[in-house]
């Protein structure tokens, strides 16, 4: 059945001269490994097509794989076949222009039930949308090129979604799929390197941050960090967001929450093994994948009331199932 879709997509690429490829705000290295990957990918296979990749924010986490385009003209728009990447909603795309294009095709693997695009390609069940495009790739092989550079955008997609292909989505095929851009010769030391190595100060701050770690009673793990935290250590907004991270491997605690102060709200980061979030993240105006996902919230007694929720899940886990662990 995918052979289908991935088809029509095919066709629609060959179609245009223009492709605008979009993903979605406060982007992660799925959501740029994927766009980067796409481009190159396009850019090898038809030389002729102006390909570009164009959002409105960037991450400095993934700043190492290079600048994306610059905006260009709604006359140029609406010319342009616009593929939007990783971006479950058309509301949280990074660069809001997408609605301009003469067809929008979605390629995602998010969980969703508000769909978009003329073609919507969507399997929720890949531990990263660059899965996706290494199938296309695999699939039309004969007609489509890739590089060590587009294997290298793809992979940093791959092993940033899918926690260092630790995440219970990862499959056979995302090993074969993995495995198929390793052939490219991809420099994994340099790559690891780039994503994983931090500033010394940084290291520090995380170490002091770990200790404001709280558990509620079942062992949902939480950190909350107001703004003046983020001001008095000089944290970026994606610092303080990676903070989830400081939780992920606690005996015990299968869900861990960071809440990220902002002047206008609370950004929730939840994450799990075992158990989805996606619910919980769902009764707080967000959504994502089953064990990673994103919600906001608006209050202190809604935070207490989302880790009440979460505390809930774990204890029902824990006295229904033996042997998790
Ligand atoms: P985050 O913690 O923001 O990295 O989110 C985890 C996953 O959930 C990512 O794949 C996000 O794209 C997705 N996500 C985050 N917030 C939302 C939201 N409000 N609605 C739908 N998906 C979201």
């Amino acid at each position: 059945m995918s052979y289908e879709v991935k088809k029509q997509i095919l066709d629609k690429i060959k179609e245009y001269d223009k492709i605008v490829i979009i993903r979605h705000f406060r982007p992660d290295g799925d959501a740029i490994g994927t766009s980067k990957g796409l481009q190159r990918l396009l850019q090898l296979s038809f030389p002729e097509k102006s390909v570009k990749v164009i959002n409105h924010d960037y991450s400095d986490y993934i700043a190492f794989l290079g600048d994306e385009d610059e905006e260009i003209s709604d006359e140029e728009y609406a010319e342009s076949l616009v593929i939007v990447v990783d971006t479950g909603t058309l509301e949280r795309v990074s660069n809001e222009n997408a609605r301009k294009g003469k067809e929008i095709i979605k390629i995602d693997h998010h969980e969703v039930d508000i769909p978009y695009g003329d073609i919507a390609w969507v399997e929720d069940w890949r531990a990263a949308c660059a899965e996706m495009i290494v199938d296309f790739y695999l699939t039309f092989k004969d007609e489509l090129k890739m590089d060590k550079l587009a294997a290298t955008y793809l992979f940093t997609g791959m092993v940033t979604d899918s926690g260092r292909f630790r995440f219970s989505s990862v499959n056979g095929d995302s090993m074969r799929l993995a495995g198929a851009l390793l052939d490219f010769g991809i420099d994994l030391e340099s790559l690891y390197a780039n994503l994983y190595l931090d500033e010394f100060d940084n290291v520090l701050a995380k170490a002091e941050s770990t200790k404001m770690i709280k558990m509620t009673e079942n062992g949902v793990a939480y950190i909350y960090i107001s703004q003046e935290y983020q001001k008095e250590h000089g944290l970026s907004r994606e610092d303080a967001s990676n903070m989830v991270s400081l939780m992920n491997e606690i005996k015990g605690s299968i869900i861990w929450i960071a809440f990220i102060e902002t002047e206008e709200n609370i950004r929730v980061r939840l994450r799990s093994r075992f158990v989805p979030v996606i619910d919980i993240a769902r009764q707080y105006r967000g959504g994502g994948h089953d064990r990673a996902s994103g919600a906001t919230v608006l209050n202190q007694e809604e935070v207490k009331a989302l880790l009440a929720e979460a505390d809930r899940v774990i204890k029902e886990f824990k006295e229904n199932n033996t042997g998790w662990m």
